[in-house]
């Protein structure tokens, strides 16, 4: 190990428990939670194998009366939730890690709709959540009750073996924050008022909890110093501070972040930098003896050792860099630096959590499949009998396929029409916000350049002639897809109709650093996932005027999911786009565009030089449609050419494939569905 590191990897006491480093993974949500625990126990294994000293699970909900349900979260509302919670703790164990859990009361964030219970909150409030049901003010019995829950769950906790038992208070998703928050926290009694007042049921817990875990798991508090909101909200410099000086040495841990999500799970996008928390979290070390676990996505061990070395942290706290590279503290523990498979910012992961489906990461194809699938991160099976294949294209798709198949031994020909490589990853990795995007190029470019068994070819647009003058008989196509040009998209199945002259450009126009003429660009978003966002910042950064259409009642709906939505909204706002929501593109020029609003139909005219359609994509298969004939042994459409989809859909795609060539059909179909099946023994209806 480079000796730079070595600090990085000194035993931490937390309480009565040991660290064997200073790599924390924070708790993190997996779309798994109690109804995928094998899964979910998979993913935080891998981590303990990879060299994390502690792994935590996500916020697990004490009771139903914190039902947070269509999402899968962790549960411990009785002891029938152990077992599966068990699952992780051995499984963490065995590789040398603590293991954490984060235990939780959501408040009025719960809506319950699982349970039916009523929400809690400090003082009366709608719901945190879209939903009809108010939380109501708890009085002195519900304060008792909750604490006895609280109690109780770290009970089982400790009898689940966890080592380290949290109580949390942040992302204003837990109720021990919306006692602390004086907007959420109205009550007159000795809970409410003076900051005291407000932080006493915090306390009151961690004494609780700590009385119910005795001796032999350490204590950790998460709690969010600041919620970015300025004088509305609470702030690292006053009341933030105030509360870890009330608090400073009750815990044997303090985890510190930023609420809420959206500000601690910040996108690159909108947080390039790393360690983009440190300014609001950094006090914490001076007020509390106890050690501080901090996070900023970090991926660069001179980073984590330099916060380390001057005093800003104990802990490298990750959730994504965790995901993205469950082996980071092994990489740099033993010198393999240049292998780390870095975080992009991207918020996929945090996607499928917000769309209740198992975690999936652009970075990393193997996140959510170990328990699945069995797949490893760092391990593939050795070749099977054929000695080469061919991969043609190279963007995401095509460079992680060729990747794994090198890594399984076969000869790989990789062939790319441009002179660049990365396909759609470097094109949109060259607009704002999304730089970072480019290392899901970098990190396996580097990896194929220093493989003896991988040729790489550029600027080699190949046709089926050629690609069977090279006699390669497997090959995996993965030549993406192209976007349309005729409007086709979500809500016009119909080419939408151009009465006269116009420049009508599409993405790849502009990411070809094709330039619309001077004057107003109507950019019409009927894919309204993230890209036309994007466009749309970038051109009027170019100073050109925007009229942004979209038949979506928001800008860029699907990025609700990544965090992302408001940003882009706001950011849009402010650099003077003429927004129009609601409205569908109906006909194209001359010199103008008529769109209508997708509910009375009523139509108007946006005066426009160019218009940018992003509606919707179609796959280039003519290579691969010309090659089904001619009697290869593998034959196989990847990526956007086979989906048009995500990124991270497009890498996991060309992995799988990678995976799958000449593997025994019946284990891939035994992988594929693993399924947790639910156990209909327990208790039968009785009719
Ligand atoms: P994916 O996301 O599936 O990887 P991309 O569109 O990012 O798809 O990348 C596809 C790549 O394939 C592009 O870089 C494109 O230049 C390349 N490509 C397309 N057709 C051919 C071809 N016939 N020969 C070589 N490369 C091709
Ligand atoms: Fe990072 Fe994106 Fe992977 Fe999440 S999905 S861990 S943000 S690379």
């Amino acid at each position: 190990m480079d000796d730079r590191y070595a600090i990085l990897f000194e035993p931490v006491q937390i309480g009565p428990v040991t660290a064997r480093n200073r790599f924390y993974q924070v708790p993190h949500c997996t779309g798994m939670g109690h109804l995928h625990p094998r899964a979910d126990a998979g993913v935080r294994e891998m981590k303990a194998r990879g060299g994390w000293a502690v792994v935590s699970n996500q916020e697990t909900e004490i009771h139903p009366s914190s039902d947070l349900s269509p999402f899968p979260e962790g549960r411990l509302w009785d002891a029938r939730d152990i077992p599966a919670l068990r699952l992780m703790t051995d499984g963490a164990r065995k590789h040398g890690a603590l293991s954490a859990v984060e235990l939780v009361h959501n408040g009025y964030h719960a809506a319950n709709l699982g349970s039916r219970m009523p929400a809690f909150a400090p003082s009366e409030t709608s719901s945190h959540l879209l939903t009809p049901g108010q939380a109501r003010g708890m009085d002195k019995t519900d304060i008792r009750n909750l604490r006895r829950w609280f109690r109780d769950a770290a009970v089982r906790a400790r009898d689940a073996g966890f080592d380290i038992v949290y109580v949390y208070a942040g992302h204003r998703m837990t109720i021990l924050q919306h006692f602390l928050l004086s907007d959420c926290n109205q009550r007159t009694d000795e809970y409410g008022g003076a900051l005291e007042n407000r932080t006493r049921l915090l306390r009151e817990v961690l004494e609780d909890t700590r009385e119910a875990i005795g001796d032999t798991c350490a204590l950790a508090l998460r709690f969010a110093v600041d919620e970015m909101m300025g004088a509305d909200g609470m702030q690292a410099a006053e009341e933030g501070r105030a509360v870890v000086e009330l608090l400073a040495d009750l815990p044997d841990l303090w985890d510190v972040n930023v609420s809420d999500w959206s500000n601690d799970s910040a996108t690159s996008r909108f947080a390039p930098n790393e360690g983009y928390q440190l300014p609001y979290t950094d006090f914490v070390k001076q007020v509390t003896g106890k050690p501080v676990v901090g996070v900023g996505r970090f991926t660069s061990a001179d980073n984590m050792a330099a916060m380390v070395r001057k005093g800003r942290l104990d802990f490298i706290g990750a959730a994504r860099p965790s995901i993205a590279d469950p082996f980071l503290p092994n990489k740099i523990k033993e010198g393999r630096i240049d292998e780390i498979r870095e975080c992009i910012g991207c918020n996929i992961c945090v996607a499928s959590d917000n769309t209740g489906v198992p975690i999936r990461c652009t970075q990393n194809p193997t996140m959510g499949e170990e328990w699945r699938r069995g797949w490893h991160p760092e391990q593939i099976a050795p070749k099977g009998d054929a000695e080469a294949a061919l991969v043609v294209g190279g963007g995401p798709a095509g460079l992680e396929c060729a990747m794994q198949l090198a890594r399984r031994g076969y000869d790989v020909t990789l062939a790319e029409a441009r002179e660049e490589w990365g396909g759609r990853v470097s094109r949109e990795g060259a607009l704002p916000g999304l730089g970072n995007w480019r290392r899901v190029m970098d990190y396996r470019l580097h990896d194929l350049q220093q493989r003896p068994n991988v040729q790489m070819f550029r600027g080699s647009a190949l046709s089926a002639d050629e690609v069977l003058g090279l006699e390669i008989p497997n090959v995996f196509v993965a030549t993406g897809a192209t976007w349309r040009r005729d409007g086709i998209g979500r809500h016009a199945r119909r080419p939408i109709e151009q009465i006269g002259a116009m420049v009508v450009m599409t993405p790849d126009d502009i990411m070809t650093e094709i330039q619309p003429p001077p004057g107003r660009v109507l950019i019409y978003d009927d894919d309204q996932i993230y890209l036309a966002g994007v466009l749309a910042d970038y051109l009027l950064a170019a100073g050109h005027a925007v009229s942004f259409v979209t038949p979506a009642p928001i800008v860029s709906p699907w990025t609700e999911n990544t965090l992302e939505q408001t940003r882009i909204q706001r950011s849009l706002i402010e650099n003077g786009a003429d927004i129009h929501t609601n409205r569908a593109l109906s006909s194209i020029g001359p010199q103008t565009c008529r769109i209508a609003c997708t509910y009375s139909g009523r139509s108007e005219e946006v005066a426009c030089t160019s218009v940018l359609l992003v509606t919707e994509r179609t796959r280039n298969t003519t290579l691969f449609d010309a090659l089904q004939v001619r009697g290869l042994e593998t034959l196989q459409l990847i990526g956007d050419a086979s989906q048009p989809a995500l990124i991270a859909d497009a890498v996991y795609s060309g992995h799988s494939a990678a995976r799958a060539f000449q593997a025994d059909a019946a284990t891939i179909e035994a992988e594929f569905y693993r399924r947790e099946i639910i156990d209909l023994m327990e208790t039968p209806y009785a009719g």
